[in-house]
């Protein structure tokens, strides 16, 4: 089901146990190769395909395209807002919610710097409300879920997510191609943090002066719907999870 579409008494006449998702990404830099609403596009993308398996019974919000982007606020076009204003938004959104007497809100994300955000601001929404005992208030980001494409595919050469890396650009090359600039000629920049397991405070520029965080220049676009089709199983499992909870977080 799709807020968007609906009138209020179809969400008056809603189940109060139906998840609602919220989807949140960003609008930012992507490299010289990649369009700045690459996030928002991708997780659209995946949002659009479970949405196919579970429009019955899930809630789904249009996508929020403004996220927590001030680490690429040096090269132009990034949008963000401020990190602070970013993890009230998340509240209030989810807030709103309640407000309207559902109990299980999703966070499904498709950037990098809304991570922490998207867990801080369920944490504090979870604070507020902690006499209530009937609330599943959960985040996650799509390729967290467990997905391992280099075993499906081992001519993927990243295991991980980067950032207009080999996978953000094989699931673009897959979707709008039209929009993939010279992605073969991009450097190589392989992510680099010397400080691990310590997590560094960085902006994009302490690692990358083009912008791209990855292995690009091998990209395919098989690649590309490769990865769109396990993350799709992935998040569709995991809303399934929501969707089978008992409804009781008490375990006395
Ligand atoms: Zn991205």
């Amino acid at each position: 089901m799709q807020l968007a579409e609906l009138k209020w008494p179809d969400i008056e006449a809603l189940s109060r146990d139906t998840p609602v998702v919220i989807p949140i990404a960003a609008l930012e830099q992507h490299g010289r190769h990649m369009p700045l609403f690459t996030d928002s596009l991708l997780l659209g993308e995946v949002i659009r395909r479970v949405t196919e398996r579970l429009n019955d019974r899930v809630l789904f919000t249009p996508l929020m395209w403004l996220g927590n982007s001030e680490h690429h606020l040096d090269f132009p076009g990034t949008m963000t807002a401020a990190p602070r204003v970013y993890l009230d938004l998340l509240k209030d959104m989810v807030e709103n919610f309640l407000v309207h007497g559902f109990r299980r809100i999703v966070l499904v994300n498709g950037h990098g710097g809304n991570i922490v955000p998207g867990q801080q601001a369920m944490f504090e929404v979870r604070q507020k409300y902690r006499q209530r005992r009937d609330l599943l208030l959960v985040s996650t980001t799509y390729w967290t879920l467990g997905a391992q494409p280099q075993k499906q595919n081992p001519s993927l050469v990243q295991d991980q997510m980067g950032h207009a890396c080999e996978w953000e650009t094989s699931m673009m090359l897959r979707l709008r191609p039209e929009l993939v600039g010279d992605y073969k000629g991009v450097p190589e920049l392989p992510e680099v943090d010397r400080f691990r397991p310590a997590h560094r405070a960085w902006i994009t520029k302490d690692l990358s002066a083009p912008g791209h965080i990855g292995l690009p220049s091998n990209a395919t676009a098989e690649k590309g719907e490769l990865l769109f089709r396990l993350f799709t199983d992935d998040v569709t499992r995991f809303l399934e999870r929501v969707v089978a909870w008992d409804g009781a977080s008490d375990v006395a």
